[in-house]
């Protein structure tokens, strides 16, 4: 697949968990901007240094910061292979600076994956949620096997929980995608690129939805 994707959706939709999945089996690079970010932080960069407030807040970094971050990623991957943006745009601005960019290369986004979810069950995945420090693996401390007592299951790394995973950052987060990315959805809808995914099930029946849709 040579495909340029968006995934978008709620935070706690599970969009990074399937864009990672679909990006490995079709693959796609993996781009995502909130795991640059967090890099960043961890690395202590300049970069990390000045989103590092904005997302402890649940707040949206800076347009100039994200879209300058992005487009130099997406200039580096080249052109012979296919991306998902997982995240990205997250806005209006975002979303005009990137068809502008791309338009430049002569491309487009073919297709957007907006992976729908119930806002009482975004908040309930979203408070139980906990990552790899290594691999970045996300698991729910709600599921069986209570990962987080073990470490993680795949590569035996400590796992944690995100700072902006905290109730009161959770409803912000939840507020600015609402108010600022839920209407990329009419943007898309209207290009005629939006996939719309029922986001509530088993993590590789929704995969494999998603494939599905793509191809
Ligand atoms: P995520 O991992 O996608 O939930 O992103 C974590 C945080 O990174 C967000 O709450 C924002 O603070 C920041 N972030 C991620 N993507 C963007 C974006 N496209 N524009 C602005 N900020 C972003």
């Amino acid at each position: 697949m040579k495909m340029y994707i968006i995934f978008m959706g709620p935070p706690g939709a599970g969009k990074g968990t399937q864009a990672e999945r679909v990006a490995a089996e079709a693959k796609l690079e993996h781009l995502a901007p909130g795991d640059l970010f967090r890099q960043a932080v961890k690395q202590q960069s300049l970069l990390g240094s000045e989103v590092q407030s904005f997302m402890e807040k649940g707040e949206l970094v800076p347009d100039e910061i994200t879209i300058r971050v992005i487009l130099e990623k997406l200039d580096d991957i080249g052109e012979e292979t296919g991306v998902i943006l997982d995240g990205f745009p997250r806005n209006y601005n975002q979303a005009v600076a990137l068809d502008e960019a791309l338009e430049k290369k002569n491309k487009a986004i073919d297709r957007v994956v907006y992976i729908s979810v119930e806002q009482p069950e975004l908040v309930r995945r979203l408070s139980s949620r906990w990552l790899c420090r290594e691999c970045q693996s996300p698991y729910s401390s709600e599921s069986a096997e209570n990962p987080h007592l073990e470490g993680c299951p795949g590569c035996g790394g400590e796992l944690y929980q995100r700072a902006d995973d905290k109730p009161e950052t959770v409803a912000r987060r939840l507020e600015v995608y609402f108010k600022e990315t839920a209407p990329l959805i009419e943007y898309y809808r209207k290009q005629n690129k939006l996939i719309e995914i029922e986001g509530e099930g088993a993590v590789v029946e929704i995969t494999g939805r998603i494939i599905k849709a793509l191809e």
